[in-house]
């Protein structure tokens, strides 16, 4: 019924012989194939870094001449004429791996519900490591054939730009999305008008209008309450990532799952099975059993269908992590909603009670557990602390037995390796590769690559970065005049023949961002050795209403501006994918030191190791099954007393002991063998294993397989 706007009416400048561009602009496939953004960088360079890489503002606004003339020249047309067959060769089809292997026939597809996504900078709907997992599981999906359908929120607030004032306090731009130039496109009803949905059940009404983003061949549908029609407080659900106060918390949930549901009925949408990324969108349950319970079935039957196809994915051991909604609210915007489904009050609420704590109210995670057939943790340790954490919810069964899976998160290898290393292995692998890349042996060829090409490829990645961290620094100096205190603590004087350790992550206090610091003149000592000097880049935002995160940051900060590390320390400002992207390839060691057992598994690191950047990590999260004493360094993860102490100095002792000595030690050849042996390692036997692909196939194998096998379509 719904349509998009017109390509043409979109770009009336772009002419017919590439008028492809516009739709392959709006297909965030082009991000993950290196021939399609290096299509739109030959279109125009200038433009390309003007627009920071978003097509869509690119082709707005680099002109008709540009495109007349692109359009007249042969080597801009047989790139051309390559990148838009292989584009439609991959989204025109149904083809692919899980066609061959798992569902021979159509298949209704797999409604995947998240509160944020993260698939490019230039679509700011994401907080961290949640949204990445996300994003990269539709592009895998997208690769793999495995039909999806997926919902959340865009949040036309959503981007908060990072500021930090000289004495080192987060504040906080916030930037409207620019939705017209952004790749999203409106969806419009019958009469070309935008499409509005009413929520329904919520009093006074709350409308939502529906953006669509093209995932490879994956359909991502975001709400957006942001409409005049709206009242203010209305208005605001979807402003913002996970705003403050219950209510307006409890509203947005309501949206994104109720409101979400009803977004695919009227787009004309069915599914066959409903995958909730974290309990954020778990009210989608209920729209499910309600729409039975409306057609004749008891509430009973009806749940029991439901349940039998839904799966839940929880994502943190963090009691912040978990909404839990006072009964006096739930009442409020559920009274008329519970005799919808063929349930009194009790019947209602005690789906949501956690038999530990159930006076404290509606809890999202209980909810969602006890009406998915199919729960699962995000990595092995995850999935024992998950056990343990909901175990009063299966009384009388072993801890072992308790039903919640664990399958380890990974990451979309052609988003996140560098198309640097792409091309090193491109020329020592098989050229198939990147189809074999949950392949062991694949990876194993990386053997043959001469360390001194790694090497050389790595110390490029690396001045790339800070070149980059320079760059940022000139801008923030000549649009700001900024304090030059800030201008000194961004980087300005990081050395790249010194040992770079990254740190890069969300501000939470779990994190402990500031752990390194523990013991200043133990950690200046390092920084400062003449000969073997090491650095440290600090980046990420914490959380606007998170005041411990803030101080932590400030803590950094002020480490970073202290003149007695000698620049060795910096703070990026402004961590988003694109720096993300940078950091991870171009420093030389990850360090990651939260406090266990909370990281339930981290991506960061995966996307490091996967560039020949080693991990030095507690063990806690990915990293318990990913290390393995050749791969990188590994230290702590048995909590306990005096933690902060404890697992500082191990991270003091292996850098003094073996991670500085290690790289430092250089051939006469100019070339660190011993470190460039641990980077291999880190790429061999890490890129398979914490790989989308070997997770996308996992989950099917585990959860969707299962459904549908047993005939699960409703
Ligand atoms: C990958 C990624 C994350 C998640 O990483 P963690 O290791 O889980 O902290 C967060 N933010 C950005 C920008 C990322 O790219």
């Amino acid at each position: 019924m719904s349509t998009v706007k017109d390509i043409k009416k979109i770009f009336p400048d772009i002419p017919d012989r590439i008028s492809g561009l516009g739709e392959l602009a709006y297909n965030l496939w082009w991000s993950w194939h290196t021939e399609a953004r290096m299509l739109f960088k030959m279109l125009s360079r200038t433009d390309w870094k003007v627009s920071v890489h978003n097509p869509v503002k690119m082709l707005h606004e680099a002109g008709k001449d540009v495109m007349d003339a692109a359009s007249k020249d042969p080597k801009f047309l047989r790139h051309y004429d390559a990148v838009m067959a292989k584009f439609n060769a991959g989204i025109n089809t149904d083809s692919g791996w899980f066609r061959s292997n798992v569902a021979a026939h159509e298949i209704l597809p797999v409604a995947y519900f998240s509160a944020e996504y993260g698939l490019h900078h230039s679509l700011p709907f994401y907080a961290g490591g949640l949204g990445f997992l996300a994003g990269d599981f539709l592009k895998e999906c997208s690769d793999l054939g495995v039909p999806m359908v997926a919902v959340g929120f865009m949040y036309p607030g959503g981007y908060v730009r990072q500021r930090v004032t000289p004495d080192g306090w987060q504040e906080g731009e916030s930037e409207v999305v620019d939705r017209e130039n952004a790749p999203i496109r409106r969806v419009l009803d019958d009469k070309g008008e935008p499409l509005s949905v009413k929520i329904p059940f919520i009093r006074p009404p709350v409308y939502a209008e529906v953006w669509k983003v093209h995932v490879g061949r994956v359909s991502l549908y975001l709400m957006d309450t942001d409409l005049d029609i709206n009242d203010p407080w209305n208005r605001g659900i979807s402003a913002r990532l996970y705003i403050g106060g219950p209510e307006q918390r409890l509203r947005q949930e309501i949206v994104l799952g109720i409101g979400g549901a009803e977004i695919l009925n009227t787009l004309g949408i069915r599914h066959s099975i409903l995958h909730l990324n974290e309990g954020h969108p778990a009210f989608a349950i209920l729209e499910r059993i309600r729409e039975r319970v409306e057609a004749g079935q008891d509430f009973e039957k009806a749940s029991a269908e439901v349940r039998a196809t839904t799966i839940f994915t929880t994502h943190t051991p963090v009691p912040a992590g978990h909404d839990v909604f006072p009964f006096s609210l739930m009442e409020k915007y559920f009274h008329d909603y519970w005799p919808a489904l063929g349930l009194d009050r009790d019947g209602f609420m005690q789906m949501g009670m956690s038999p530990e704590n159930p006076a404290a109210g509606f809890n999202m995670t209980a909810f969602a557990m006890r009406m998915s057939e199919y729960r699962n943790a995000v990595s092995r340790r995850h999935g024992e602390v998950t056990r343990r954490m909901w175990r009063s919810l299966w009384p009388g069964v072993s801890e072992e037995d308790i039903p919640v899976a664990s399958v380890t998160n990974g990451i979309h290898i052609p988003t996140w390796i560098e198309p640097r290393i792409q091309l090193l292995l491109n020329k020592y692998m098989d050229m198939d590769w990147l189809n074999e890349q949950d392949v062991p042996e694949t990876w194993k060829l990386i053997e043959d690559i001469p360390d001194e090409e790694i090497w050389k490829t790595h110390y490029w990645l690396k001045m790339k970065l800070i070149i980059r961290i320079r760059e940022r620094a000139r801008q923030r100096w000549l649009r700001d005049s900024a304090d030059p205190r800030i201008i000194l603590a961004s980087g300005v004087l990081l050395d790249p023949n010194a040992l770079t350790l990254g740190f890069a992550r969300r501000f939470a206090a779990y994190k402990r961002a500031s752990l390194i610091l523990h013991n200043i003149d133990r950690l200046r000592k390092l920084l400062n050795d003449p000969w073997r000097p090491v650095q440290i880049i600090f980046a990420g935002k914490a959380h606007p209403e998170d005041e411990p995160g803030k101080h932590l940051l400030q803590q950094v900060f002020v480490a970073a501006k202290d003149a007695s590390f000698g620049g060795h320390i910096a703070f990026v400002e402004d961590y988003d994918e694109q720096l993300a992207q940078y950091l991870v390839h171009g420093v030389d060691v990850w360090l990651n030191n939260p406090l266990p057992p909370l990281e339930a598994c981290g991506t960061s690191g995966m996307k490091a190791s996967l560039n020949g950047v080693p991990n030095l990590s507690i063990l806690d999260g990915w990293w318990i099954e990913g290390f393995n004493g050749k791969n990188g360094w590994a230290f702590g993860g048995d909590g306990g007393e005096d933690g902060d102490r404890r697992d500082s100095e191990a991270i003091y002792d292996i850098l003094e002991k073996e991670l500085v000595p290690l790289y430092y030690t250089v051939d006469d050849d100019g070339i660190p063998h011993g470190w460039v042996r641990v980077m291999k390692e880190a790429m061999i036997s890490t890129a398979p294993r914490f790989s989308a692909r070997r997770m996308v196939k996992e989950y099917v194998g585990k959860f969707y397989g299962n459904i549908l096998k047993s005939g699960g379509q409703p």
